[in-house]
C-alpha cells in the first residue's frame, strides 16, 4: 500500500544502483567507489587525481553495495514483483557495461547454487508460489516469451518449440496481448519455475547459434524474458492480465570509433541508439512530459505498453568499482541519474 504510493509519486519509475564486488585477480586497492551512503548515495572519486572536486556524488532509489546478497536485492523488487498478478505491467532493466554485473543480477553467475540465484528465479519462483496460494480466489495462466534484439532486429529465441513459427519478428500492436507488441513470438504456457528454467537454457543456446560476430553475443544484444499472466477470478469471471519483463541489456561500454569497424561498429551503433532512446524515454516519463519518443528504437516499441501508463520501471544501473573503470562508471551513472 505504502509502496504503491511511493511508486505514484515517483512516476513509476525507480532506480538501484548495484556495485560489484572485485573479482579475483584484481587490484582492490585501486577503487573508483568513494563512498556508499545509507540513502542510496554513492560517491565516485577519479582514481589518478587528488582532492575534493575530483570526486562525484549520485542519488538513486538504492545503492547496494558489493555485499548485498542476492536475497537482499530481490527483497527490494519483490513488492514490484508481485503487482504483476494484480494486473500491472512492470519492466525490471539491467544496465551498465559489459563485466559489471547485469547477468548476475538478473540470472545469477554460471551454475549458480540457490543462494545466487539471481531475480528471474526468484521472481517467477515467488509467482508461482503466491498464485499457487490464491488459487481459491483467482486462477492464473503464465506464459512465457524469450527474445532478443541484435542489430535493432528482434529474434524469437523460442521459435524451435512451435511449428511454423517465424524467426524475426515484427512489431506490432496486438489487441490480445498485454504488453508486448510482438505477438507472433512464441508463447509456452509454462506451470513451475523448472520449467521457465529449461525455456531460459534453451532461450540461452539459441542466442548462441544465431551469433555471427565472433565477439560475445550476450554482450551485443538486449535479451527479454517475458512473464505473460492471465488471471481468472473465480467468482466474478473478471479477467486481468500482468506482464513482468525481465531485460538484460546489451552492454553500455562506449566504443572507440577509431578502432571499431565493420560489425562491430554497426553494433556499437545500433547499441547506442537503442539505449539512448531507452534513456529518452524513461527520462520524458519521468519528467511528465506530454511527448514520450517510444518510436526511436526496437527495444522501446517492444516495451511500450509496459513503459509509462500505470506500468511500472526498475532500473538496475550496474558498476564495476575498478579504477580502469572510471570513467565508464561515471558515464553509466550519468545515463541513470538522468532516468532517477
Ligand atoms: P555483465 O552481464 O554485465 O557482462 P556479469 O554478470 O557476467 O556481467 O558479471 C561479470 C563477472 O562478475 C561474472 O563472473 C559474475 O559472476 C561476477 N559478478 C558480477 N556481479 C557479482 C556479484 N554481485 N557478486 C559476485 N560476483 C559477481
Ligand atoms: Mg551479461
Amino acid at each position: 500500500e505504502l509502496y504503491n504510493q511511493v511508486q505514484d509519486l515517483k512516476g513509476n519509475i525507480r532506480v538501484y544502483c548495484r556495485v560489484r564486488p572485485f573479482l579475483r585477480g584484481q587490484n582492490v586497492t585501486q577503487t573508483t567507489v568513494d563512498y556508499i551512503g545509507e540513502k542510496g548515495s554513492i560517491t565516485i572519486a577519479n582514481p589518478t587525481k587528488q582532492g575534493k572536486e575530483h570526486r562525484k556524488l549520485f542519488n538513486f532509489n538504492k545503492v547496494f553495495g558489493p555485499s548485498a546478497s542476492q536475497e537482499e536485492v530481490f527483497l527490494d523488487t519483490q513488492p514490484l514483483i508481485r503487482s504483476v498478478l494484480d494486473g500491472f505491467n512492470v519492466c525490471i532493466f539491467a544496465y551498465g557495461q559489459t563485466g559489471s554485473g547485469k547477468t548476475y543480477t538478473m540470472t545469477g553467475p554460471n551454475n549458480p547454487t540457490p543462494k545466487d540465484w539471481g531475480v528471474n528465479f526468484r521472481a517467477l519462483h515467488d509467482l508461482f508460489e503466491l498464485a499457487q496460494y490464491r488459487n481459491d480466489l483467482i486462477q492464473y495462466e503464465v506464459g512465457v516469451q524469450i527474445i532478443e534484439i541484435y542489430n535493432e532486429q528482434v529474434r524469437d529465441l523460442l521459435s524451435c518449440l512451435v511449428l511454423n513459427s517465424i524467426n524475426t519478428l515484427e512489431i506490432r500492436n496486438s489487441s490480445q496481448q498485454n504488453g508486448l507488441n510482438v505477438p507472433d513470438a512464441s508463447m509456452i504456457s509454462v506451470q513451475s519455475t523448472e520449467d521457465v528454467l529449461d525455456l531460459m537454457k534453451l532461450g540461452h543456446r539459441n542466442r548462441a547459434v544465431g551469433a555471427t560476430a565472433l565477439n560475445d553475443r550476450s554482450s551485443r544484444s538486449h535479451s527479454v524474458l517475458t512473464v505473460h499472466i492471465k488471471g481468472k477470478e473465480l467468482a466474478s469471471g473478471a479477467l486481468l492480465r500482468g506482464c513482468l519483463h525481465l531485460v538484460d541489456l546489451a552492454g553500455s561500454e562506449r566504443v572507440d570509433k577509431s578502432e571499431a569497424t565493420g560489425d562491430r561498429l554497426k553494433e556499437a551503433q545500433h547499441i547506442n541508439k537503442s539505449l539512448s532512446a531507452l534513456g529518452d524515454v524513461i527520462a520524458a516519463l519521468a519528467q511528465k512530459n506530454a511527448h514520450v519518443p517510444y518510436r526511436n528504437s526496437k527495444l522501446t516499441q517492444l516495451l511500450q505498453d509496459s513503459l509509462g501508463g500505470h506500468a511500472k520501471t526498475l532500473m538496475f544501473v550496474h558498476v564495476s568499482p575498478d579504477a580502469d573503470s572510471h570513467g565508464e562508471t561515471i558515464s553509466t551513472l550519468k545515463f541513470a541519474e538522468r532516468v532517477a
